[in-house]
């Protein structure tokens, strides 16, 4: 079974990156700006955030992070949204989810310029991904097709079974398959018997966030199993999926932690350059 090293995919990808912002420098004479947005003081948000702030800084890009208290006003959030926008030296603009009750999500998500949008929520760009156009794509699902095309560079008519619907994950995810012409089952918490869909996929990627739902004998002989969970149990950091169990069976399998995660955020280094490049016409 081989074991899907996104660490190492992750760095990989950071170091092209590295030097694409060192030729962008060259051609452009400046670098590709990442803004990301963070308000209140959820842990496991200031986690992330930090690390995008050190990965971005690590491949060149100009990061900046403005934080608010949770008790930021939602006009004065998107009247900074709006002076970024504007501001030529930022390519990127993310605002860190979740975000307090009294801020509207949509709001923010729609007052992001569609062209600085590094996240892919923004409504033009989930119509864009959906009707194969150019778009901004979410960082998660991004790092889950690029692990994929590692393992199985043609994906020419096989079937995927994304288990789990979420904006986030399961749909976009589903169109990246699509226009790769796999032949692609969405499911969710009503479908009708789990385990005899999966047991249908050359690929599986699952993102539900019930810890080790998907079993090894849901699994098709060499399926790639693709596990976006990250659950937290008495028993450390779990997927989705039943590692154990599933690579007994499974021709390539992502651990948790240090498959899909890493690559998350590489993505979204990505996503910043894409969006640079994309907004001077490169
Ligand atoms: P979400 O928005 O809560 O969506 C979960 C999806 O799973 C929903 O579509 C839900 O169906 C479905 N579901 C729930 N129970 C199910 C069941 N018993 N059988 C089949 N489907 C079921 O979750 P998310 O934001 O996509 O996140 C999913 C997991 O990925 C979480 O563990 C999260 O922490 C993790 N995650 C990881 C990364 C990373 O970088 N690795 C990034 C983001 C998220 P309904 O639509 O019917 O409710």
């Amino acid at each position: 079974m081989i074991l899907i090293d996104g660490k190492k995919a992750a760095a990989d990808l950071r170091e092209e990156l590295k030097k694409e912002v060192l030729s962008l420098k060259d051609k452009h004479n400046k670098v590709p700006g990442l803004t990301v947005i963070l308000i209140g003081d959820l842990a496991p948000s200031q986690i992330y955030v930090r690390n995008k702030e050190k990965s971005a800084n690590e491949v060149g890009l100009k990061s900046e992070v403005i934080r608010y208290p949770d008790s930021v006003e939602e006009s004065e959030v998107l009247k900074k949204i709006d002076e970024l926008n504007n501001d030529d030296s930022v390519s990127g603009i993310l605002v860190q989810l979740p975000l307090p009750k009294h801020i509207d999500k949509q709001k923010v998500i729609e007052a992001i310029l569609p062209e600085k949008d590094v996240d892919g929520f923004h409504p033009m760009n989930v119509g864009n991904l959906s009707s194969g156009y150019e778009s901004s794509i979410p960082c998660t699902p991004l790092g889950c097709y690029l692990l994929i095309k590692k393992i199985e560079p043609n994906l020419n008519g096989k079937k995927a079974v994304i288990v789990g619907r979420s904006n986030l994950n399961g749909k976009p995810m589903t169109q990246l398959l699509l226009k790769e012409n796999c032949t692609v089952t969405i499911t969710h918490s009503k479908t009708n018997d789990l385990k005899s869909e999966c047991l249908k996929g050359d690929i599986i990627v699952a993102a539900v966030g019930i810890p080790e739902l998907v079993k090894g004998d849901w699994i098709k002989k060499d399926a790639i199993v693709i596990d976006v969970g990250i659950n937290k149990t008495e028993n450390g950091l779990v997927g989705d999926v039943a590692f154990d169990e599933v690579s007994k069976v499974a021709k390539a399998l992502t651990p948790v932690p240090g498959g899909v995660g890493p690559m998350t955020i590489a993505c979204l280094l990505k996503n910043t350059i894409e969006c640079f490049k994309r907004n001077l016409g490169d």
